[in-house]
């Protein structure tokens, strides 16, 4: 841990970073109540595209939490990450010595950033080394996977929190608002898809269900479950599914695209796609007096929403800032954060039913 030395004027300087880019909500709010606590030592596990293209630039702009530490299995990335980041030696791990992590006291969070079948090890073993667990989505192969994490965390009196950055964003925060407080009335029908056309290596780990779990519907479908999810602020409890496939020799052990539709308890009809060959990211939501979207949806690049139309106007923020500043934050009070291991859990639930209807070509219970 490191003292915060945060005045007003230096959080508000550090915002504004880049056109249009602006640290708002649980940013701003982090600073608040949190002045006189401790700044928390983050450590990144697995070095890969989302950890240096995302999370170590954004972890530059946060004030509750900073960069402290890595684990990485590769030394050439040790070198250059402890020299662009002032990483200590002290502070730099590998996948052998991992849980020596236990005796550091500049690490107070691990954040788990590495292909889906290994969340659940490390995910652990985090836990059992003292230390607060950020794991990435989707949270891990399956349901029971996940409530394996939840009570190790719980066990080892630890925080568990998942990389769902959406609840900290402005738009998605809006159809949050929207859809559960019923501004345009009752939500009566979603559709909602989340996709890329993949042209990656055709032996990355993503391609392999051993190691990712699924293919399209694991990596960007639990966007659009979610979006469905937090739009309504109900569970499903039913689905049914269809897949279909243009690539098979690519994705002959993932899914490609999957169709479905979600039974949600107040009725509202909800569709939802996923892919590795379309690029989809949108939300799109009938209530009885009005309608709402996002398009795109699910990025951490621009997003954008409607409301009957009309620009939402709400600014684009550096989501992984907010999202670990808020983590950072629950910690230092001692509270759950707004999305614990439970929510990532609930998403895995409505993922596993949609491969069992993908098998079973019935409707299957949630
Ligand atoms: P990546 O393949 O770029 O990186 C994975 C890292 O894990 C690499 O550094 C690799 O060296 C390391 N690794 C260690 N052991 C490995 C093994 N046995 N096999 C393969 N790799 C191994 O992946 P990524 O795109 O950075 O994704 C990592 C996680 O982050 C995934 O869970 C992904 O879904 C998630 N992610 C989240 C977002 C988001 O917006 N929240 C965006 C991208 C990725």
């Amino acid at each position: 841990m490191e003292a915060v030395s945060t005045s007003r004027r230096d959080f508000l300087r550090k915002s504004s970073i880049g056109a249009g880019t602006l640290l708002l909500g649980s940013a701003l709010s982090g600073w608040a109540c949190n002045k006189s606590s401790k700044k928390l030592g983050i450590a990144l596990v697995g070095l890969g595209n989302y950890s240096k293209g995302q999370l170590a630039p954004a972890l530059q702009h946060t004030t509750n939490c900073y960069l402290a530490g890595i684990v990485t299995g590769t030394p050439a990335k040790a070198v250059e990450w402890s020299a662009k980041y002032n990483i200590p030696q002290k502070n730099i791990y590998n996948y052998q010595n991992f849980d020596e992590i236990a005796d550091n006291p500049a690490i107070d969070i691990i954040y788990v950033v590495l292909p889906v079948f290994m969340h659940k090890e490390y995910t652990i073993r985090a836990a059992r080394a003292g230390k607060h667990v950020i794991c990435e989505k989707p949270m891990a192969l399956n349901a029971q996977e996940c409530a394996e994490m939840i009570s190790a965390c719980k066990n080892a009196d630890r925080l568990l929190s998942i990389g769902y950055r959406l609840h900290f964003e402005p738009h998605n925060m809006e159809v949050m608002r929207l859809g559960q407080k019923e501004v345009l009335g009752k939500v009566t029908a979603i559709d909602t898809g989340n996709g890329f056309v993949y042209g990656g290596d055709p032996n990355a780990w993503r391609l392999k269900k051993a190691l990712a779990g699924g293919g399209g519907l694991m990596d960007m479908g639990i966007y659009a479950i979610q979006g469905a999810r937090y739009t309504l602020g109900q569970e499903p409890v039913a689905v049914k599914a269809t897949q279909e496939k243009t690539r098979p020799e690519l994705f002959k052990d993932v899914d490609e695209t999957v169709f479905w539709e979600l039974k949600f308890p107040g009725g509202a009809k909800v569709t939802g796609k996923s892919s590795y060959n379309n690029n989809w990211s949108y939300l799109h939501a009938q209530a009885t007096n009005g309608k709402f979207a996002l398009e795109p949806a699910y990025g951490y690049g621009s997003l954008d929403g409607t409301i009957n139309g009309k620009p939402m106007q709400l600014p684009n923020i550096i989501q992984q800032a907010a999202q670990v500043d808020d983590f950072a934050n629950c910690i230092n009070a001692n509270k759950q954060s707004r999305v614990p291991g439970e929510e990532g859990l609930k998403d895995m639930k409505v993922v596993d039913a949609i491969y069992r209807s993908l098998d079973s070509g019935k409707w299957e219970t949630i």
